[in-house]
């Protein structure tokens, strides 16, 4: 570890050579313009092909997917390669255009193709199920599969038409509303005799500052301010699971979760399993809490010092050795992971710098399966900041080994998406351990892991358990007071933090900024999904060594050519078996085992 961080990451900037040479590379306008004339032919070629007496024959099938395939490639490689050269810096309006440019000719070509599904979803049962067991299209089945699974809540042509033209001034209304009233809020924050007007995002960031009567007066500010907003918050959040209602209704499903699930490719025992797990274990959330109260050295930890820091970080990692950090211990897994995690270093398709105009954050951009994945962060040195280039290096390394599952199966469902990202900062946090001798700097490491999986656990669980009560409360009470919102609210928080933290009356509001709930229901379990499957297979690994290597390399190459608990049954896993989310717990309870042995 040295303190010449900046010197070292300045110039690690990507080369985005393998997709384009630049914007005015030829090859670019050449491959929309192909794409929308391969289309086209596609469309002479199959309209009218597939909801045919009798069904289609499976050769057919085959060839169009594969055309369809090679059209989506060149549109998807022109806007992957528009967003990364917007990514890197967003300031030239060039970049925009280019962006806005490829993702509107690509919307054009997949608007030009979209009849195929519909096609196939039109086809009756026993003609569809024949063209997915048919050896021609054995590469395809799982995508031909899982479209058809919407065909019990599809309405007629007519009926979705008017529900999509309504949508504009309806649901989707009433979020937009929420997403413009939010932004504009404004948090007026007592400090030092003066007062400070800040955004939500600015006022939450607060929550994470050392003193405490900062963070108490954010949290203060933050309640008035979303109590002065009820009527719009409370109005928008009743019209909106409504909405839900009437929807689900419409479509036949068969309780508020069953959408969500049926995108997820997940059914309702296994997410039931997975929150009776974490609900069972919520004893290491209070005694983790019941740790950080000592550490902080307070009488009581309330509501708003639950992010509270541990101290300032003093150590600073160069680039250099964040990459042998990361490359050590992905290859001490397996050489293969090492090799693959080395070309993004090697082969600079990753860019760490901090540079103005670059976009924060950090992500894995799959681009598309003939190219290769491309990674951005922006490198400050910070321990965090080394687990966040493992975190996306897994997200990288999952991208690369699924590319030949080819466009339409490369890319998991939302529950499996993060399996190599956590799993990467599963096998670099435990390098830093073994590395890190100081018990300060271990204590700081563990906690932080342990927060990070109690935010990704058990609190989104929580919210997803508040979400289910919400929507049960408003179809089974009718129209919600928002006291009654609140009351849901708080007693979800209070099984979830037990006498570990104390949660104050104004904490009671603290459900009606969360944007989950309004643009994407039930989205949330799927963190915790995510987050407990990587912990339980980590642990399986733990347990099994070296010949649970191939078979969790055989996951991650399958992508998204599987539905979940198909992929993972090679690994000897059962997700509906509340065991399995049990396995994923003990990793947490050591952590929070051996942070009460360090403090002492
Ligand atoms: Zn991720």
């Amino acid at each position: 570890m040295d303190t010449t961080v900046s010197s070292q990451v300045e110039s690690v900037a990507w080369d985005l050579g393998d997709l384009y040479a630049g914007p005015d590379d030829p090859r670019l306008a050449a491959d929309l313009a192909d794409a929308l004339e391969a289309a086209q032919q596609f469309d002479r070629q199959y309209r009218g092909k597939v909801a045919i007496a009798g069904g289609p024959s499976p050769e057919l099938v085959a060839s169009a997917l594969a055309a369809m395939e090679g059209i989506l490639e060149r549109t998807g490689k022109a806007s992957a390669y528009a967003d990364l050269l917007h990514a890197s810096d967003v300031t030239p309006a060039a970049h925009g255009a280019l962006v806005a440019m490829t993702h509107e000719k690509g919307s054009a070509v997949r608007q030009a193709l979209i009849f195929f599904e519909l096609e196939w979803l039109a086809l009756d049962d026993d003609a569809a199920q024949r063209v997915i067991d048919a050896p021609a299209c054995q590469h395809y089945r799982h995508f031909l599969r899982s479209l058809r699974r919407y065909r019990p809540h599809v309405l007629t042509e007519p009926e979705e038409k008017i529900l999509e033209d309504k949508a504009n001034t309806g649901g989707r209304a009433f979020a937009r509303l929420f997403d413009e009233l939010v932004s504009s809020l404004v948090f007026e924050v007592e400090s030092d005799g003066g007062v400070q007007r800040l955004n939500e995002s600015e006022a939450l960031a607060l929550l994470y500052d050392h003193r405490r009567d900062v963070r108490r007066a954010a949290a203060a500010a933050i309640t008035r301010t979303l109590q002065d907003n009820q009527l719009a918050i409370g109005f928008i959040f009743n019209t909106l699971t409504q909405d839900h209602a009437v929807d689900d209704r419409l479509r036949s499903f068969a309780g508020p979760m069953a959408a969500r699930h049926l995108a997820n490719e997940i059914d309702a025992p296994t997410v039931d399993a997975l929150m009776r797990a974490c609900e069972s274990r919520h004893d290491l959330v209070h005694r983790y809490y019941r740790l950080k109260r000592r550490l902080l050295d307070l009488d009581t930890l309330v509501d708003f010092d639950r992010y509270a820091p541990l101290g300032p970080e003093t150590t600073i990692t160069s680039w250099d050795r964040c990459q042998e950090i990361v490359l050590t211990a992905y290859g001490a897994f397996a050489p293969r992971m090492r090799e693959i995690a080395a070309l993004f270093f090697e082969r600079r398709w990753i860019d760490a710098t901090i540079r103005p105009g670059k976009r924060g954050g950090a992500f894995s951009h799959s681009t598309v399966p003939s190219v290769h994945p491309y990674v951005l962060a922006n490198y400050t040195g910070k321990l965090h900041d080394v687990m966040t280039i493992a975190h996306e290096l897994g997200h990288g390394v999952h991208q690369y080994l699924s590319r030949p599952r080819g466009y339409l199966q490369a890319d998991t469902p939302l529950t499996m998406a993060e399996t190599a990202s956590v799993f990467g900062e599963m096998l670099v946090f435990e390098q830093l351990l073994r590395e890190v001798a100081d018990a300060p700097t271990r204590l700081r490491l563990l906690c932080g892991k342990i927060e990070d999986t109690i935010a990704t656990v058990f609190r989104q669980i929580a919210l997803t358990r508040f979400e289910q009560r919400l929507h049960d409360a408003r179809r089974n009470e009718g129209e919600l007071s928002r006291e009654r919102i609140c009351t849901l609210w708080q007693g979800i928080n209070a099984a979830l933090y037990g006498d570990a933290v104390t949660l104050t009356d104004d904490y009671r509001w603290w459900w009606s900024y969360i944007p989950h709930f309004v643009h994407t229901p039930f989205y949330c379990y799927a963190y915790g999904f995510g987050e407990l499957l990587v912990l339980a297979l980590y642990e399986t690994y733990r347990r099994e060594g070296a010949v649970f290597v191939p078979k969790y390399l055989e996951l991650l190459a399958a992508g998204g050519s599987e539905t979940p608990s198909t992929l993972l049954r090679p690994l000897g896993v059962d997700i509906t078996d509340p065991g399995f989310w049990h396995l994923g717990l003990e990793p947490l309870d050591n952590m929070v085992r051996q942070a009460e042995a360090l403090a002492g």
